[in-house]
């Protein structure tokens, strides 16, 4: 096979931004396939025997040579997920197989392993930079979380565990799928629509038409579900929908979909799984990688909010209770009561429209306030810049500091498209690091780049013969803070070494702290009026909307917490102070969970874990806490800039951008905030912002 060279391939030329100009999904298979066999070629090179083990000759030339086919490959990924046209698709696709089996068999490679020993082992170790030095750790760390340390005759069983464990989440996932899709229920008495918002029962009609029949057809999928519970006035129809929804995948339905079996023997494979790696158990194992350092650590920190929570959500309850009889005539609220209730109540008591608050926040007001935000508090400057993009629409800007030195770039895709996927998120483009000494390129750093997406309305109609700005909902505004908080993650690093560079080699449970963090912004007065402006009128968003906004913020935040509580405590106990093997049921460990945290207890016949999907089939299995944890995180830190009596304080938010942004996964996550705080994290902050103190 003859090479491609950059010239004939742009995929391949990555001295600078990626050409979004030029790159075209035939250019991904000679690429990629390039790039793997140069990535397999520099692996067999550097574990040859004989090959020097040294930070330079081994980690830093490793680093070097697979960064090529990660950032090819990322931006492939990217177009995959902003650009889904078949050609795309197809292109990413068909490496992908390939793609995988690569960083597969990367983390099986014992002679990879054996190399970073080699380095841990050796007397240079001690002469490393603690990023270098915490490289080396994370590698080997994660080595020997994948099996590598067994015993010969142990890897065949560790590996057969492996393969059925996500053989079972996969079943897992796709039986909750199933078990949600064989349930509808068609209504064809058009009084039991009651209270049903237009758009749902144009979709529930649409829905029936297309099986052919009359009436309104309601599925257990989110867009048809929740507004069933939240609005139909129909108590029939929410206890039908509810008990259908919350017996998902259990001996309740049809036997082949039931996933009780398969929460057992995932169970049992994990705690084998964790003590042939010499743990005790499977929380242990979640825990290594984490910020959190042993199972009692967070068990005390769930229970310590379950007990400062549990007033508040009492409260909530206990009103809301009340509001039901008086209001609604409901003398006992039942389960599929809470939503419709809650509702009733949040509209009576804080009534305002979405609607009208959109109407303030208008695309480039929101912009300029939030780049004011980030401008005051971390003294840097954002301009507009100019790349090659993949669409029209998206934009790019570069951060600099105040004397003009490039500090990252980003792209900002803020609209829906029906190619993109949906949500918003951040990745990378390009990771910051010290150039290799051969690198021709002029700047001896590598600057990050970052790319923001969202899904947003687009600009639509015009006023006056001139187009209307794009406008946002409050809730999306939250989200361009999220994103771009994660986005300064990576963008403001000081870090020279990829591997921990930016959001890299930081622990799960504290990824969240900046994108949390950011998000308070959008709840200080003095920047809400900074960034909004009526699209009509340019008046800024009025105060008593504003009170409104903040009180709704805050509405069952005590029973929301101990909802969080009760499912991340589970989700912890099961995975450790639970044998599978022994007496007692899942449903048991649940009852006494709820028994310690809940103050609203579903029916005998619910069947939570067996649609308890993030913990059996996604990656949160012993590690549901962690938002509850990375929630208090940020909120203890913007808690810092409340104590020094202003959200823009230069010294706090240098410190900030010092010991957290800069430092990225340089350093373990608790050294950071502590270096931030002075001190542990604390549940006050957040326990404050949710409004859950006694005054
Ligand atoms: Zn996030």
């Amino acid at each position: 096979m003859t090479a491609t060279t950059p010239s004939e391939n742009p995929l391949l030329d990555l001295s600078g931004l990626p050409r979004f100009d030029a790159i075209a999904p035939s250019d991904v298979q000679p690429a990629i396939s390039q790039l793997l066999d140069d990535s397999r070629a520099l692996i067999v090179r550097l574990t040859s025997p004989g090959a020097a083990t040294t930070w330079n000759d081994f980690a830093a030339a490793l680093t070097d040579g697979l960064e090529p086919l990660s950032r090819a490959w990322g931006i492939v990924g990217h177009l995959h997920a902003v650009n889904d046209v078949p050609e795309w698709r197809e292109a990413y696709n068909h490496m992908l197989p390939e793609v995988s089996r690569f960083y597969a068999e990367f983390g099986q490679n014992l002679k990879l392993f054996a190399a970073y020993q080699a380095i841990a082992e050796s007397a240079e170790y001690a002469r490393l930079s603690p990023a270098q030095q915490r490289i080396i750790d994370n590698e080997i760390r994660d080595f020997r979380l994948a099996g590598a340390q067994l015993q010969d005759d142990q890897k065949p069983r560790f590996q057969a565990i492996s393969e059925e464990l996500s053989q079972l989440s996969a079943k897992f996932s796709e039986n909750l799928l199933d078990a949600t899709n064989a349930f509808s229920e068609l209504v064809s008495d058009e009084a039991e629509l009651a209270g049903l918002p237009e758009d749902t029962r144009q979709a529930a009609r649409e829905a029936a038409e297309k099986d052919g029949q009359s009436g309104w057809k309601f599925t257990l999928h989110m867009p048809s579900y929740l507004p069933v519970m939240q609005y139909a006035d129909s108590r029939r129809l929410r206890a039908q929908m509810y008990r259908a929804y919350a017996t998902r995948a259990s001996e309740f339905g049809p036997a082949e979909l039931d996933n009780t079996p398969l929460i057992g023997h995932i169970l049992r494979l994990r705690r084998e799984e964790a003590q042939m790696l010499g743990y005790a158990n499977f929380a242990e194992v979640s825990l290594v990688a984490k910020m959190a350092v042993s199972v009692p650590q967070v068990l005390d920190f769930l229970r310590d909010m379950a007990v400062k929570a549990r007033p508040f959500a009492e409260q909530d309850i206990a009103e809301l209770r009340a509001f039901a009889r008086r209001e609604l005539q409901l003398e006992n609220m039942e389960a599929w009561d809470v939503g419709y209730v809650s509702e009733k109540l949040l509209q009576k008591r804080y009534a305002f429209s979405e609607q009208e608050v959109k109407q303030y926040f208008t695309e480039e007001k929101v912009l300029s306030g939030l780049f004011k935000v980030i401008e005051t508090l971390f003294g840097v400057c954002l301009k507009p810049d100019s790349a090659p993009l993949w669409h029209q629409d998206v934009r790019f800007f570069r951060i600099e500091t105040p004397a003009g030195e490039l500090l990252g770039q980003f792209y900002l895709d803020l609209y829906a498209r029906a190619t993109k996927r949906g949500g918003a998120w951040m990745d990378e483009a390009i990771t910051r690091r010290r150039r290799s000494p051969g690198s021709l390129a002029s700047d001896a750093i590598q600057k990050p780049v970052a790319y923001l997406n969202c899904n947003f309305s687009r600009p639509i109609g015009s006023k006056n013969g001139l187009a209307r700005p794009a406008l946002f909902t409050h809730d999306e505004v939250i989200t361009l803070f999220h994103e771009t908080g994660h986005g300064l993650h990576h963008l403001l690093t000081r870090v020279d070494e990829l591997a921990v560079a930016g959001i890299h080699g930081v622990e799960w449970d504290a990824v969240e702290l900046p994108s949390q963090f950011m998000e308070n912004y959008c709840w200080e007065w003095s920047v809400v009026q900074e960034m909004s402006s009526h699209v009509d009128t340019g008046q800024p968003l009025p105060r008593a909307l504003f009170d409104k906004m903040l009180a709704a913020r805050n509405f069952h935040s005590g029973m929301q917490t101990l909802r969080q509580i009760e499912f991340s405590l589970f989700d912890l106990l099961l995975h450790s102070d639970f044998d599978p093997a022994e007496e007692g049921s899942v449903l048991d460990l649940l009852g006494k969970v709820r028994r310690e945290v809940a103050v609203l207890v579903p029916p005998a016949w619910h069947r939570f874990p067996n649609s308890f999907a993030h913990i059996f089939a996604g990656g949160y299995g012993a590690g549901y806490y962690s938002y509850k944890w990375a929630e208090v995180l940020s909120a203890d830190c913007y808690g810092a800039f409340e104590e020094a009596g202003d959200p823009f304080d230069q010294n706090t938010g240098q410190r900030f951008l010092n010991t957290i942004l800069a430092v990225g996964g340089s350093r373990p996550a608790i050294e950071n905030f502590r270096a931030f705080r002075g001190r542990d994290p604390q549940v006050d902050a957040l326990l404050r912002h949710s409004g859950m103190v006694t005054v």
